[in-house]
């Protein structure tokens, strides 16, 4: 910008034939684009320590260029390279009412807003239709299927509940019902982490894809074991004797190659349900594609939310009845969420603070 303003005045300069200034302001500018460009080559990947007061601290990247691409610009292609196939993957998201509920499928659904070509099924764990999901659901501007599909009461009771089971099977069979038999199916659950580069992945699956899952058990991963482009065997630290010792997350197919299968199923059997449902669709070593460069990468984190009881809060129904403070709509939209409570005789008293200060609503409000 600077190199601009000096060219402009510059050339302004020579209509005006004042040799000697010319001459000058060839030299300073010189100087500022020697100076610009010597900083800009600079400026990447250098770690700087700052002091802030008593604290220090360290820059350790700045990048001052924008260079994002918009969710629906053609170059968006870079990420998924293979967005212009028509290949549909089935993004199956079992997921159950509790405080975190809402804001999982926010970062979920935001991340898959730049996911083309991506069919949501995100099946509840309720009795009934939640329309607060459905709403929530509808502003992505995702394709999507909401199914409400309950754990069957038997099955909570046990020492070791099946979780989310209820849900991929209510997807499978909303898979099988529409005859879904093209496109790419993958299990998500709504805590777990996405790289878009995993969907560009897996797209391509002819009939199982694999890759590695961060933060799994006593190695903090699970994955393949692959050499010369093949899986060889598996690494994960709860074996269990079983035959693909996988994460949910791990693992891709093809519908084609499991519409080939006729008994496909998940059973309820927790802590076994990966490894039931590849020995369903019978998987074999050699199916098996390695994705993720060759399971160098890590493209999925089955990360988990810390689950903490919804407070309640003390507030009078008149304090939550008045609409001219914002806070009553946004209490009761929270208790609609389960997030937290309201109670007008117990929990931690509402108060707002002003300058330091803490003040009851009721005196707030007269
Ligand atoms: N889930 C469910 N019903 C439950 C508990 C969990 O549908 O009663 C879902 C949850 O939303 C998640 C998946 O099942 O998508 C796996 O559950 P969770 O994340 O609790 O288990 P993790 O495998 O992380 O321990
Ligand atoms: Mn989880």
């Amino acid at each position: 910008m600077l190199v601009r303003m000096f060219y402009t005045s510059c050339r302004n300069m020579t209509r005006a034939k004042n040799f000697a200034l010319l001459v000058l302001c060839l030299l300073i500018a010189g100087i500022l684009i020697f100076n610009t460009s010597s900083a800009s080559s600079d400026d990447t990947n250098k770690e700087y320590s700052m002091v802030a007061e008593n604290d220090s601290m360290v820059v350790c990247f700045e990048n001052f260029d924008d260079t994002r691409k918009l969710i629906f610009d053609a170059g968006y292609n870079d990420v998924d390279q293979d967005a212009s196939s028509d290949t549909v993957i089935y993004f199956v998201t079992p997921t159950y009412p509790r405080r975190e509920q809402a804001a999982e499928i926010t970062r979920l659904g935001q991340t898959l807003m730049h996911v083309p070509n991506l069919h949501w099924i995100v099946a509840d764990d309720t009795e009934s239709c939640n329309p607060f999901l459905n709403q929530l659901l509808k502003k992505f501007g995702i394709p999507y299927t909401h199914i409400a599909s309950p754990m069957p009461v038997f099955y909570r009771t046990r020492k070791l509940v099946p979780r989310g089971v209820a849900n991929r099977r209510a997807a499978l069979s909303w898979i099988r019902n529409n005859n879904k038999k093209t496109g790419v199916l993958y299990f998500g659950d709504d805590d777990n982490t996405f790289d878009l580069k995993l969907f560009s992945e897996i797209r391509t699956t002819k009939k199982v894809s694999m890759f590695p899952v961060g933060l799994i058990g006593d190695y903090a991963v699970s994955t393949p074991i692959v050499s010369n482009g093949k899986v060889q065997g598996f690494f994960d630290s709860w074996p269990a004797k079983r035959k693909w010792p996988v994460d949910m997350a791990g693992f891709a197919v093809n519908l084609e190659y499991m519409a080939l299968s006729s008994n496909v199923t998940m059973p309820y059997k927790a802590g076994y349900e990966e490894d039931e449902f590849l020995k369903s669709i019978g998987l074999k070593m050699q199916d098996i594609e390695p994705k993720a460069n060759n399971c160098t990468e890590i493209l999925v984190w089955h990360t988990q939310t810390k689950n903490n009881k919804p407070p309640k809060i003390r507030i009078s129904s008149g304090a939550l009845q008045n609409d001219k403070v914002n806070l009553g709509t946004l209490l009761r939209q929270l208790e609609s969420m389960g997030v937290s409570h309201i109670s007008q005789s117990e929990g931690t008293a509402a108060q707002i603070t002003k300058d330091g200060k803490s003040k009851s609503l009721l005196s707030w409000f007269s």
